[in-house]
């Protein structure tokens, strides 16, 4: 398999660091509003690529994380007149509600920043130690100009860098280019003890700090959208790098942009840019659809325009196999030598830099040869397929509503439902019973703790 590596800008060879399996971090939300469109893509694409790893046979470790402490999250708590842990609960639960209705598999680890703490100021501590890290007035930097691969990933000289940056009348760092390692506490702003007084961790760090406390100090492949890469992605890669002086991350993958047409940033296109919105108007087949319809790596266009296109494709996957059923009911062929050829096209396809678009023309010539096909053993073995392949599509063909496959999502309800009930927000703790209702999903609590069973 061949993926492009945003280090090299080159297709590589997929080699993992132990046979068979993948570990891999993707950069999640900050949590203080419900996701956009933006926020799906990411979300969506490296779920589905994920699953395809799987599907080749690799086990993967995937994490992703939570921004729960930031100054966006600050501000917005403070606005709403909450702290920003309950903020952040709040939108960590609207996350898990949208993940799931899109077919978003639950990550293996989903870390939150205010979780790993102790680990970022030892993480800090240790950059210090090795001269990587300096202090001023409680908020501690680190020094560019000591690691010599810095403006490696996103391509960038840090003289060219730096003519055009500038340092805030604020901050007293020694180079425009030095970032935030741990920022002092401002009045009323959350705080934690540290080494260098009451203060917060700075964004870059949890990633470094996170990943290497679930990952390891090295791993296979980073990913998030292009938009990190420049300074989030490569001052993660300083600062691990930097810590244990060895190369931290095989492979950067990251997905483009999504862009809503200038001209059609109408109110309602606005509105539906929220994926809350979008998916109540054209439901969670057709925004995947539509994510995965352009390869991971270009921009893709939102407008109602493609999201209807998007919809009437998977109108078409759905309605061949209603046809197939209609034709052969039960019936199962034992045959595969067709489903082999084409299962080679498929692999090919997605094998190639999960190059989506190519998987989806290959779905549709099936599909069209299904539609003038009436040999049962030849549908039989269409059905299979698309039946095969879906575990990496993550369409949900039964009815437009969640899978049942969300065991982890509910578990991590439950826990905001416990958390919020203990701090006495009822109002909370019954909107998340609400959503597990609607989810199918019973619960009961009872001395020993919170249970629950599909009803
Ligand atoms: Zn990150």
């Amino acid at each position: 398999m061949r993926i492009t590596n945003t280090l090299s800008g080159k297709k590589e060879e997929l080699k993992t660091l132990e046979p068979n399996k993948v570990k891999m971090y993707v950069c999640g939300p900050t949590v203080y509003n419900l996701i956009h469109v933006g926020n799906a893509r990411a979300a969506v694409v490296f779920d589905s690529f994920r699953r395809y790893l799987e599907y080749r046979g690799y086990s993967v470790t995937y994490t992703q994380n939570f921004t729960d402490i930031d100054d966006k999250i600050i501000k917005a708590s403070n606005e709403e007149g909450i702290s920003s842990k309950i903020l952040s609960d709040k939108y960590i639960a609207e996350y898990f509600k949208d993940a799931c209705a899109l077919g978003v598999r639950p990550a293996t680890f989903h870390p939150r920043t205010t979780d790993f703490v102790d680990q970022i100021i030892k993480f800090v501590q240790e950059l210090q130690e090795k001269g990587y890290a300096y202090e001023r007035n409680g908020d501690v930097y680190f020094d560019v100009s000591k690691f010599k691969n810095y403006g490696e990933l996103s391509h960038r000289k840090p003289e060219d860098m730096r003519a055009g940056a500038r340092i805030e009348v604020n901050e007293a760092k020694d180079d425009p280019l030095d970032f935030t390692l741990w920022k002092a506490a401002k009045p009323d702003e959350p705080s934690w003890d540290s080494p260098w007084g009451k203060g917060r961790p700075g964004w870059h760090i949890e990633c470094s700090a996170m990943s290497s406390s679930l990952l390891g100090d090295a791993f296979d492949i980073h990913a998030g959208g292009n938009d990190l890469i420049f300074p989030h992605h490569e001052n993660e890669k300083a600062q691990s790098e930097a810590r244990t002086g060895k190369k931290w991350v095989s492979y950067w993958m990251h997905n483009g942009m999504v862009a809503v047409k200038e001209e059609k940033m109408s109110k309602s296109v606005g509105n539906i840019f929220n994926v809350r919105q979008a998916l109540k108007i054209y439901g969670s087949n057709a925004l995947r659809m539509y994510l995965l319809s352009k390869h991971y790596r270009s921009p893709i266009e939102f407008s109602s325009e493609r999201m209807e296109e998007a919809k009437a494709a998977f109108k078409r996957i759905s309605n061949a196999l209603d046809e197939i059923n209609r034709k052969i009911g039960d019936f199962n062929s034992d045959e595969d030598t067709f489903t082999q050829e084409w299962r080679g096209k498929m692999i090919e396809a997605l094998d190639d830099d999960f190059n989506t678009p190519q998987a989806f023309s290959v779905i549709f010539e099936l599909v069209k040869l299904a539609l003038s096909e009436e040999r049962k053993e030849i549908l039989s073995q269409i059905r299979n397929l698309f039946d095969e392949w879906n575990y990496f599509f993550g369409f949900n063909f039964e009815e437009e509503n969640v899978s049942k496959e969300v065991d982890g999502f509910i578990e991590e309800l439950i826990k905001l439902r416990n958390e919020a009930r203990l701090r006495k927000d009822y109002k909370q703790a019954d909107e998340i019973r609400d959503t597990l209702k609607k989810l199918s999903v019973e619960i009961r609590d009872s001395a020993q703790g919170t249970t629950w069973r599909w009803m």
